[in-house]
């Protein structure tokens, strides 16, 4: 990969633009040489990560939000398991999100998203988020177009909120080919290892691959903002997946470029006895 910047140029959907998923292409390799070349790129973010994620801990002023989203095994787990290795755990905090319990859902949609949303000096990753409140619940019906339609104004006004108020919101859709899904969620079936991710409920959602893709098309282009952008990741290959999400977290944090604390006064010309 040549250049960080240009990439995320590439891979953002910019404010009032259509996400365009039909015309991005799933299998892309974004200018990477080859894989080995990407793998070494990527442990260099990964080093990097960890040196910037520190220092924003250190710093405890402001947060930083990634939220993943996907159909199923587009590889959130995956992302997290490779990306975010370089991380202390301790300030990083990962939030899968389900169906609604009976609580949540007592809710507003909202309620239960912002509860969890990083503090101070954190990283926090959601995979699946409020996300689903306007795309599972538009495709599976769960409730009527008037309710979710004006969610996409509450989002945009949510994560400015959230923005303003010191959290870098970062949002990545991970970008996969109904044919390299198909692949994906065999394995889940036949390798034992696997098979306890697959739920019937997945395979469902698979026979409305198109309306996911329409209802994520839609949510994107609402939900863009200069303030919580969207990026698009290719997702068939997955080292491809994690350098495009390396690249872009540690764009993120660089732009943020966390101070670390001055040092003690005191220790001016102190030794260690
Ligand atoms: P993988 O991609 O590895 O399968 P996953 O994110 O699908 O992981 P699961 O526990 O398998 O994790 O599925 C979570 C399910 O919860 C998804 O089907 C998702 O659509 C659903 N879900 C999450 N939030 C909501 C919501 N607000 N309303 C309805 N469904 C939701
Ligand atoms: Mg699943």
């Amino acid at each position: 990969v040549s250049d960080g910047r240009d990439l995320l140029g590439q891979l953002r959907v910019e404010p009032g633009s259509p996400a365009g998923l039909k015309r991005r292409d799933t299998g892309a390799r974004l200018g990477a040489a080859n894989k080995a070349a990407g793998l070494e790129r990527l442990d260099e973010l990964v080093r990097r990560l960890g040196i910037l994620h520190n220092r924003l801990a250190a710093e405890a002023t402001r947060a930083v939000l990634l939220v993943l989203q996907g159909m199923d095994a587009s590889g959130k787990d995956g992302t997290i398991r490779n990306v975010l290795t370089g991380i202390n755990p301790q300030g990083c905090r990962v939030v899968s999100f389900r169906e609604p319990t009976s609580s949540e859902a007592a809710h507003d949609y909202l309620w239960r998203v912002h509860a969890v949303c990083p503090a101070r000096g954190e990283i926090a990753i959601f995979t699946r988020s409020h996300y689903e409140d306007v795309v599972a619940v538009r495709v599976r019906g769960l409730e009527p177009e008037e309710v979710w339609r004006r969610r996409y104004e509450h989002i945009r006004s949510f994560e400015r909120m959230l923005t303003d108020e010191g959290t870098t919101v970062v949002k990545v859709f991970l970008h996969l080919s109904e044919d390299v899904q198909r692949t994906r969620l065999r394995e889940r079936l036949e390798n034992p290892e696997k098979r306890w991710k697959l739920r019937v409920a997945d395979l469902d959602d698979r026979r409305h691959f198109e309306e996911y893709a329409a209802a994520y098309e839609d949510a994107i282009r609402e939900t863009s903002t200069q303030a919580a952008p969207w990026y698009v990741v290719p997702a068939d290959h997955n080292w491809v997946r994690n350098l495009a999400v390396g690249e872009i977290l540690v764009a993120t944090l660089e732009r943020l470029d966390p101070r670390l604390p001055a040092p003690d006064p005191g220790l001016e010309g102190l030794e260690v006895s």
